[in-house]
C-alpha cells in the first residue's frame, strides 16, 4: 500500500484545467525531510525548529542549528525549504524553560513564538545565524511564526539584518537574500493582510492557530473542542482575505495549517485562489492525487456556493458531499 501511495506522489499535481499545484510538506525533525521527499513532496512549507529544543534541558548550539538545516537544505537541493523559527511556549515548551512557563494561566495568549524570540534575542539570533549560513546551500526561506503587528515583523526583520551584517563583519560566508516571510495565524494579522503584503516577502497561512484566536477556542482542549472549528464562516472569511490580500500585492502565500491537509477543503482553498499547499508527509500523495481529480473552475463555482452559506455545520457538510464527486 505504501509503495502504491508513494506512486502518486511522483510527478507535478496539475489539475483538470492545467493549473499546477505546489504540494509541500510539514516537518519537525529533519530526519523526515527524506520521507517526505520521497512521498513526492515539491518542498518543505514548514519545517517547525522548536523541535530541536523539546525535551532537550541544555542550549542548542549554532553547530546544532546548522547542521539540522544542513540536511533538510540538502535533501531539496533547488526545492524550496522554510524554515520557521522557533515556535516554543504554550503546547510546545523545552525542558529548560518549563520554569518559565508554571506560573502562567494563560500560556496560548502568553510569551510563546516569535515573542520568545524577541524577548531572548541571543537566541533567536543564533538561530537566524545558523539559517543564514545553511542557506548558501540551496533554496531556503526563513519564516517568524505568530506575528501580531506590523511592528512585530519590523523588529524581527531587523533582528534579521543585523545578523546580516555580523556575518558580513565577520566574513562569514551566507546568503543574506532570502526571502523573510510570516505565518498568518493571529487574527489581527489576517485582518491587516493587505498592509503586511507591503512589508514581507510571502505569507504562509498558519490554520491551526487561526481557528483557535479566531474562535476563542483552545486548540488542544477537548472539552472545547465543538467550537474549534475550520469550517466556520469567520474563519474561512479570514483565510479567503490573506489569500485575496497575496493575490493583488503578487505575493507568494501557502496554507501549511492542517487545513490544506484536508481534503475536504483543497477544493474550496483552490477555489479562493490557493496554490500552493503544505502537508503532512502522509498527505503529500493523496493531496496531489486529489489535485489531479478537480478543475479550478469546479473550486471557484463550489468557493462561491460556500460563500452563502452561514453555519459551519453546513459548510462541513457540502464541502464532505462534494468531495465525493471528485475522488
Ligand atoms: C498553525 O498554527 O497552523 C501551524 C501550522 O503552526 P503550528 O501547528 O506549529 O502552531
Ligand atoms: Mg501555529
Amino acid at each position: 500500500k505504501s509503495q502504491a501511495l508513494r506512486k502518486l506522489g511522483v510527478g507535478q499535481a496539475i489539475t483538470t484545467d492545467g493549473v499546477s499545484i505546489e504540494v509541500c510538506g510539514n516537518i519537525e525533525f529533519p530526519e523526515e525531510a527524506i520521507q517526505c521527499k520521497e512521498r513526492g513532496a515539491d518542498g518543505i512549507g514548514l519545517y517547525r525548529t522548536e523541535f530541536l529544543y523539546l525535551g532537550a534541558m541544555g542550549e542548542r548550539s549554532e553547530e546544532d542549528h546548522y547542521q539540522a538545516y544542513r540536511k533538510v537544505i540538502d535533501t531539496f537541493g533547488e526545492r524550496p525549504v522554510t524554515i520557521r523559527t522557533l515556535d516554543v511556549g504554550a503546547d510546545k515548551i523545552p525542558g529548560a524553560m518549563k520554569h518559565v512557563y508554571n506560573e502562567v494561566s494563560n500560556p496560548e495568549l502568553g510569551l510563546r513564538s516569535i515573542r520568545v524570540s524577541l524577548e531572548y534575542l541571543e537566541l533567536f539570533k543564533t538561530q537566524l545565524r545558523a539559517i543564514l549560513r545553511a542557506a548558501v546551500f540551496g533554496n531556503a526561506r526563513v519564516m517568524f511564526p505568530l506575528i501580531s503587528s506590523i511592528g512585530e515583523f519590523r523588529q524581527a526583520r531587523m533582528v534579521f539584518r543585523d545578523v546580516c551584517e555580523d556575518l558580513e563583519e565577520q566574513k562569514i560566508e551566507h546568503n543574506p537574500h532570502i526571502p523573510v516571510g510570516m505565518m498568518v495565524e493571529v487574527p489581527s494579522a489576517a485582518i491587516m493582510a493587505e498592509e503586511f503584503a507591503h512589508e514581507v516577502d510571502f505569507f504562509s497561512i498558519g490554520t491551526n492557530d487561526l481557528i483557535q484566536y479566531t474562535l476563542a477556542a483552545d486548540r488542544s482542549d477537548p472539552m472545547v473542542a465543538k467550537y474549534y472549528n475550520g469550517s466556520d464562516p469567520s474563519v474561512l472569511f479570514l483565510v479567503r482575505r490573506v489569500l485575496f490580500a497575496a493575490r493583488d500585492a503578487k505575493l507568494p502565500v501557502a496554507v501549511c495549517g492542517q487545513m490544506s491537509s484536508n481534503p475536504m477543503f483543497v477544493p474550496l482553498l483552490l477555489g479562493m485562489g490557493l496554490r500552493n499547499l503544505s502537508v503532512t508527509p502522509q498527505s503529500v500523495p493523496i493531496i496531489k492525487q486529489l489535485v489531479r481529480n478537480i478543475s479550478i473552475t469546479e473550486c471557484e463555482e463550489l468557493a462561491q456556493k460556500c460563500y452563502q452559506l452561514d453555519l459551519a455545520r453546513d459548510i462541513e457538510t457540502f464541502l464532505r458531499g462534494e468531495l465525493k464527486r471528485f475522488l
